[in-house]
């Protein structure tokens, strides 16, 4: 039983490769563990059977299997087979020219509409376009509340009418006061249910005519696998959508959500929830997305994760050292201090080609703990040694570790992996990682 599509994937191109030159037989064999990883990943069974089809079609071409290199070639059939399977990529808002544009978010009830909302917000006050969040989920008790917490959390208005029980009519009403307010944007945060049900479907529509939104979305849980499918299925059915949200991508999605819920809705999705921070929403990208899936990392991601966290002066000040070789365990230090954050070591690490099955290693509390065993090793050096740890001899490693409080061979293994790490970082500075990331979209 493979835990994701993407582990089920790489143990069919793992069983390709080493195969030396492929035969359409066991090429066939590989297509197999291919098309069972995406079912049991929880890909519907129409979306297999078509996505396979194209992926066969391509896979036992004359060019896969002459090539030297066929796994490889598989992997890039299915990279951008899944690439269009994704797309198009729109993460437009299409906001109007003239008056507020009206963004309605729908989904059953703990998808993440409430949090997805700020995050809409936020990501628009990072544009200074003025949004109204109007608290229409009139079902789950609480989830006013949420909305009014948020928005106080973004210094966004919220419009809400405890006392009014008719969705429809606080939905008019707040678009009414958004317009008078001079928001360029309303966001409607609409009832969900555990279960779809007739009740439900019959709210939405009535809000979809009456206050006639320019943007209906759907928000999906990417954690809930077939059952994400099936009410995406009943979603599009009752309302028009315009795209969909996919939450929780952050956790062990299994993946195949996606893929199924794009196909079953034709929808472009939109945008992708990697957190439960406000800041946690990305424009989605097909490729991306397909390298995730695949386990070639998403390089583009873990940049801007690094360009958040570093502030513009410090990046050109490392980038610089970098470029110039003079990176040394002292610059090393403060980047580890700046990502030790919980999380986000992992996070990035996650996002890294490769690097994917470090990333719950690193998010433990031991790896926490590895953090500062490194900064404390660091510490313990001089100047000189930071600068250059090839000086530091078996007695000052020995001495290093005791002034940390660690095993020596946490000292040594540090200075190994700084002497790997430092020509790639050279070799990643000034518009480097920029140029990677080029590569891997193409
Ligand atoms: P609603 O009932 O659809 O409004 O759902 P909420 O917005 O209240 O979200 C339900 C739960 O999911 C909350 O605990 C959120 O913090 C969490 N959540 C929402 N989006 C994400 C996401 O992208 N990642 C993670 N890890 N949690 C999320």
């Amino acid at each position: 039983m493979f835990d994701s599509l993407s582990e089920g994937l790489q143990s069919a191109f793992k069983s390709l490769r080493g195969k030396g030159k492929l035969t359409e037989g066991n090429m066939r064999d590989g297509l197999e563990i291919v098309r069972k990883s995406l079912l049991e990943a929880d890909v519907s069974y129409p979306v297999v059977q078509d996505f396979m089809g194209h992926v066969t079609e391509r896979a036992l071409g004359k060019r896969v299997l002459l090539s030297l290199r066929p796994h490889e070639e598989l992997v890039s059939i299915v990279h951008s087979e899944l690439v269009s399977l994704l797309g198009p990529v729109d993460s437009s808002l299409h906001l109007r020219k003239e008056g507020p544009t009206i963004i309605m978010l729908c989904g059953l009830q703990g998808s993440g509409k409430t949090t997805t909302c700020g995050k809409l917000a936020q990501l628009l006050k990072e544009e200074n376009i003025k949004a109204t969040l109007v608290a229409a989920d009139l079902q789950r008790p609480a989830a006013i509340e949420q909305l009014h917490v948020i928005g106080r959390q973004l210094d966004v208005p919220v419009y809400s009418e405890p006392q009014n029980k008719n969705p429809v009519e606080v939905c008019q009403n707040g678009v009414a006061k958004a317009k008078a307010d001079g928001a360029r944007v309303v966001i409607l945060d609409t009832a969900g249910r555990l279960a779809i049900d007739e009740e439900l479907m019959a709210e939405l529509s009535r809000i979809d005519k009456k206050v006639a939104p320019d943007q209906v979305y759907l928000v999906v849980d990417g954690m809930t696998g077939q059952d994400a499918v099936n009410s995406a299925d009943a979603f599009n059915k009752s309302l028009e959508l315009d795209g969909v949200i996919m939450t929780k991508l952050d956790g062990d999605a299994r993946g195949g959500a996606l893929l199924s819920v794009k196909h079953v809705t034709g929808v472009p999705i939109k945008f992708m929830g990697t957190g439960e921070h406000m800041d946690a929403l990305e424009p989605f990208r097909p490729e991306g997305m397909a390298g995730r899936i695949l386990q070639m990392g998403d390089i583009v991601a873990a940049a801007r994760e690094a360009h958040r966290i570093v502030d513009e002066k410090e990046r050109e000040e490392l980038e610089a050292k970098m470029a110039a070789g003079d990176f040394t365990l002292d610059d090393f230090k403060k980047m580890m201090e700046k990502v030790a954050k919980p999380g986000l070591m992992g996070k990035m690490m996650g996002l890294m080609p490769g690097m994917g099955q470090f990333k719950e290693a690193l998010e433990s509390e031991e790896a926490a703990g590895g953090i500062k065993q490194t900064i404390g090793a660091i510490n313990s050096m001089t100047m000189a040694e930071r600068r250059n740890p090839k000086i530091i001899d078996a007695t000052r490693r020995t001495r290093i570790a005791n002034g940390a409080g660690v095993q020596t061979p946490v000292v040594s293994q540090l200075i190994k992996q700084f002497e790997i790490m430092k020509p790639i970082m050279q070799g990643m500075a000034g518009g480097g990682v920029a140029d990677r990331a080029r590569m891997m979209q193409q």
